[in-house]
């Protein structure tokens, strides 16, 4: 599709941002729909995510995702929150409605959408969740609203894991390591694994002993894809789910919120793939 006067340009903000996947996703989706839209990477620095909102509403833009370091920093500058963005305080997406921006956070309820995609519904199971980043947050708040009868936080710093499962309501409590071996839901929401070699043996978030057939086990670390863990849980029979639904699905709402249009997420993990 070429870019003409009438192209809506949407915007991933960071610092850095060059890395960012969230182009390549967005304009697949677009060029899937035959939309006259295309996602470009800026870097905004530090302190300056406030100009960069304002920025948006000089300039019109579509849409923005929102990375590090700044999903807290354009909270005051939106217009309003959705649940999610406020139970979290902070913002991986922005979307116009009417004539407010509106903050939400995707990564949790990317995570949901992308298990739902797969035939998996939380509702009614009884989830792990290792690590109270932000990451983990939203995917213990999402999996809590999509149902699930517990979320267990595992986490190195106790500090932040308690913080962490009150997202989960009445559904949360911080657990140890040896919860895992309970959970129908195993989520590596972690750093452990990013950067190892793909299917190759390497640290783990917690021991494989306490992963097993009955258990459904995700890694939301997407480079590698195999990582160690997703490999160890295949090898002792669960069933392991990659980095990439999630990935993919949290740009897809963002998309859709944008455009009104359903996003391809086949022609996006494809995209993604290649
Ligand atoms: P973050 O906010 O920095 O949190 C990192 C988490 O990992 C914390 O809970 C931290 O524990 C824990 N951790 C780090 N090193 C550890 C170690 N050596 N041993 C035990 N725990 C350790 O990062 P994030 O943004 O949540 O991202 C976490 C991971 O999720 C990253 O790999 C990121 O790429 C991935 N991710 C994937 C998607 C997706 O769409 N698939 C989306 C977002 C993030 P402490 O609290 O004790 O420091």
């Amino acid at each position: 599709m070429p870019l003409l006067g009438t192209t809506r340009v949407a915007a991933v903000i960071g610092s850095p941002v060059r890395h960012s996947r969230s182009p390549l996703l967005a304009n697949a989706a677009f060029l899937a729909a035959g939309l006259d839209w295309a996602m470009v990477a800026l870097e905004v620095a530090p302190g300056a995510a406030p100009a960069a909102i304002d920025a948006t509403r000089t300039l019109g833009l579509g849409g923005l995702m929102v990375t590090m370091p700044h999903k807290a920093d354009v909270i005051p500058a939106l217009d309003r929150l959705t649940p999610a963005a406020a139970a979290l305080a902070a913002v991986n997406s922005v979307a116009w409605e009417g004539d407010d921006l509106v903050g939400d956070n995707t990564d949790g309820p990317g995570l949901v959408a992308s298990l739902r995609g797969d035939d998996i519904d939380p509702a009614g199971l009884r989830c792990a969740v290792l690590g109270a980043g932000g990451a983990a947050r939203s995917v213990i708040w999402a999996l809590a609203a999509a149902g699930a009868v517990e979320v267990v936080v595992v986490n190195r710093s106790a500090g932040r894991a308690a913080a962490a499962a009150v997202l989960a309501g009445s559904s949360g409590r911080v657990g140890a390591a040896a919860d895992v071996a309970a959970a129908d839901l195993v989520v590596n929401a972690t750093s452990v694994g990013m950067g190892a070699q793909s299917g190759a043996e390497g640290p783990m978030p917690v021991p494989a002993e306490l992963l097993g057939p009955h258990q459904l086990v995700v890694d939301l670390v997407y480079q590698p894809l195999v990582t160690p863990f997703l490999r160890a849980a295949a090898a002792r029979g669960a069933r392991p789910v990659d980095g990439l639904g999630m990935l993919v699905h949290q740009a897809a709402l963002s998309v859709e919120r944008w455009t009104g249009c359903v996003a391809d997420t086949e022609a996006m993990t494809a995209a993604a793939r290649a």
